[in-house]
Parts: structure tokens; sequence; C-alpha cells
């Protein structure tokens, strides 16, 4: 997942319980010295999710005490104004009398509970309309944090012959569903949200040579049989035939083929069932290179060194999400957080909130933490939003017949300024 806020948020806390133990290293090295050295991709998952072991599925140090920290931890304003670009989505659709909330990767469920709140203050423009959450954790530790945080613990492990693992009601009385695959969410007309999620799925890594394209391995140091490093396939393999586009000017690239198989997914749900999808994270449109690193303690750390004690993360490349989509949807963005921001109009919330509230550390707190969103040099240049969103949404069908006679739709909040009505 996780960020460049995490450069920004100074001493941080005591590492964790490191699980420094060296038991995914080992198991590493094992598979290594069985079949050779294994891709980036391979390395990142089984550093983030392998069962036993995985970053995320150990630690997943999200928040101060932890080893990054997220926007919707920094302020209740982000979920917030996201509840709102969901809501205004809802009423520019026609008002649909049921929609799932599906995020993807929910962390400590912090965002959820925001958007919850919105949902719950806003109940009297959704009382005829029949709302559930769909949350796709991999992590069994922060199913159990989100299900702390959003249903006070109340949860049941689902029977065998239903797809979610567990299920509860939130504290505002929507009912809340876990499950470990977007595939196993139910059809239906759904908004969907990936916040730091696309950039934690595995990447694989390409340079490009004299002989041609070589895809990037991780290895076992000859010289430190304890240790990982980086080396290039002696020949092509099935990765850099299939990723490499032909027309590719850059030297060095980073593929995430999970990301664009979930893309693909998203996609086809909302061409058939309706609804839209939100995607936030840092990335770019296709033309960084080397942007694979780790953190821990809300410090850099070395990608290879302790695989499971750090959280890795690559940029997300909207180019190749978008590609992806095969226009299915269409799609809006990337566009930078603090215009997206704006536009939901972050400005008049913290108005609101800086007048009501009586004390100067709360103030101080509001400030700083609108600071951390919106600044250039924080969050708000490097993060992005982009959404997908079914064709009619931003054209009427059918362009053939009167189109004057038509009332025009409604601007896509977030991307253009935020229209109350
Ligand atoms: N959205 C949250 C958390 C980001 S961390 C926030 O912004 O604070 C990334 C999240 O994705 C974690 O919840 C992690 O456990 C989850 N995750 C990582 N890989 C996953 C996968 N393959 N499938 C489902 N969830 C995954």
């Amino acid at each position: 997942a996780p960020a460049a806020a995490r450069l920004c948020s100074g001493a941080g806390g005591e590492a964790a319980a490191a699980g420094g133990d060296g038991a995914l290293l080992r198991h590493l090295c094992r598979k290594v010295r069985a079949s050779g050295p294994v891709t980036v991709a391979e390395y990142m998952r089984e550093a983030l999710t392998n069962p036993a072991q995985g970053y995320y599925t150990r630690r997943g140090g999200i928040g101060e005490s932890g080893d990054f920290i997220t926007s919707p931890e920094i302020s209740q304003v982000f979920g917030e104004l996201i509840g709102i670009w969901y809501i205004s989505e809802w009423m520019a659709m026609g008002k649909p009398n049921t929609f799932q909330l599906v995020e993807l990767g929910p962390g400590r469920g912090t965002l959820t509970e925001d958007i919850l709140r919105v949902f719950n203050q806003l109940s009297s423009v959704l009382s005829k309309c029949d709302v559930s959450v769909h949350l796709v954790e991999v992590s069994p530790k922060l199913g159990e944090i989100q299900a702390r945080m959003l249903t006070g613990g109340k949860v049941q492990p689902s029977p065998g012959d239903e797809s979610a693992y567990m299920k509860g009601i939130s504290k505002t009385g929507i009912p809340i569903f876990w499950y470990r695959d977007i595939q196993d969410v139910p059809s239906g007309y759904s908004f969907y949200l990936a916040h730091e999620f696309f950039d934690a799925l595995p990447i694989h890594k390409f340079q490009r040579t004299e002989k041609g394209w070589r895809e990037v391995l991780v290895d076992i140091d000859p010289e430190a049989p304890d240790q990982l490093r980086f080396v290039l396939s002696p020949s092509s393999t099935p990765a850099t035939e299939n990723f490499i586009q032909p027309e590719e000017t850059r030297d060095h690239v980073e593929v995430c083929p999970e990301a664009g198989v979930i893309i693909q997914r998203l996609a086809c749900r909302i061409e058939k069932d309706g609804g839209a999808a939100l995607v936030a994270d840092y990335g770019h449109d296709g033309t960084k290179t080397d942007t694979f690193r780790g953190f821990r303690n809300h410090k850099l750390h070395d990608v290879l060194s302790a695989p499971g004690t750090a959280d890795l993360t690559a940029d997300v490349d909207f180019s190749y999400l978008r590609k992806m989509t095969q226009e299915r949807t269409t799609t809006l963005g990337p566009i930078k957080q603090r215009e997206f921001l704006k536009n939901m109009g972050i400005d008049l919330r913290l108005q609101v909130l800086l007048q009501n509230s009586r004390d100067t550390a709360t103030r101080e707190q509001l400030l700083h933490s609108y600071d951390m969103l919106m600044n250039p040099e924080n969050m708000g240049d490097c993060f992005n939003f982009f959404a997908l969103l079914p064709h009619h949404r931003l054209l009427h069908p059918g362009k053939k017949d009167k189109p004057e006679s038509r009332s025009p739709l409604p601007p896509v909040a977030g991307f253009n300024e935020l229209l109350l009505k």
C-alpha cells in the first residue's frame, strides 16, 4: 500500500515486534536453491501476504505507531468527502434503491468508518436505499481490526456455503461482509473503493539491455548466503514476452498484472451491474521507472532485507489500469489529491470544523492534517484519484436523436467542482 506520507511522519512510534526471526527469508532461500531465482512479483507476494509470515498477514503496521500512515488515518475529513462522492454519484445515477459499498484492502477500517458516518448523517437522503458493505481483505489480522472498528467486535464467521468468511452489523446498522477475493463479492449495483490497495499488489520488473528486455529476479547473494540480491534473467522470460509493449520507450519498467486483472473485473462488473469505482493511490501515468520501495517504522527500508518485516510498495501505473478497462467503462483522472479534495469542498469543511472547535490544540491538529493531505510537498501532489464509470454516466446513449432536448448530465464530483443541489 502506503506512501509518501510515511516519509513525513518524523519519529514515528517504536517498531512493533519486528517479526525478524528470518523464517520468511529462510523459506525464500529454500525456494531459490530448489528452483532458481524468483520474480520480484513472487518475492513481493510472499513478503506481503504469505499466509504465515507475510507483512500484512502478521503485522499490517498502519497508523502512527506502525510503519506508515495513510490519508484516512490522518483526517476524518478525507473519508467524509469520499462518502459524499458516493452519495453524489448515487444521486446522479438516479438513486437506485440498493447499492453495495465494496472496499478493497480496508486496512484498519477507518475509511469505511468515516464513510458510514456520512451515510448515517445523510440517512434522510439515503432513507429508502438498501446499503450493504463488502470488504475484500486477505489479512486475518487486519480483518479482526476492521471488525472491531466497524462493528465493535460483534461478528460471526460465515457458514461454509457462503462466499463471505465473516459477517457483522456496523454500529450504524448496516450489514458488513468480509471476503478474500473480489470474485467472491456478490454481483449487483456497487460502488468500489481502493485506497492504497493497488500499490501493494506484486509487480514484475524489467530492464532493457543490449540483448533485449530482461526480467529482474531475486537471487541469493553468493557472497552472503543469508542475503538476497537482484539479478537479471539470462534470457527473456514469459513475463518479458507478455508485458512489455513494443512501443515502450523507458529502459526500466514495472508491471502489475494482478492490478490489471482486478481492474478488468471491476470494469466488467460496472458495465454489467452499474455503479462506479474510485481508486486513490500514489502513482504515475506510464512515465516512471524504478519505484519499488520498502517502509518500516516510517523510514525507507531496503526491499530485500528482512522480508515480511516491512511494507513493500510500487507506484500505481494509471495508464496500465486505463488500458485494462478495455473501454468497458469510462475512466476519469488520474487527478491530484489536492485538486480532487478541493473540488469536493475540503476548504469549506475545514472552515466548519475550525469554527466548531474551541481549543487551540484541535484547531492546530485540523490545520496540520489539512496540510498533510493538501500540500504538494506532502500528499497533495503525489496521490491521485482515478474513477471508472459506466459510459452512460457521461454520455447519453444513442446520440442521434435530438441531444439538445435532453437534460445535461451532472458533472462527476471531485473531477469537477461539486454542485450541491
Ligand atoms: N486502505 C487502507 C489500507 C491500505 S494497506 C488505508 O488506506 O489505510 C493495504 C491493504 O490491502 C491492507 O488492508 C492489506 O491487508 C490489503 N491487501 C494487500 N494485498 C491484498 C490482496 N491481494 N487482496 C486483498 N487485500 C490485500
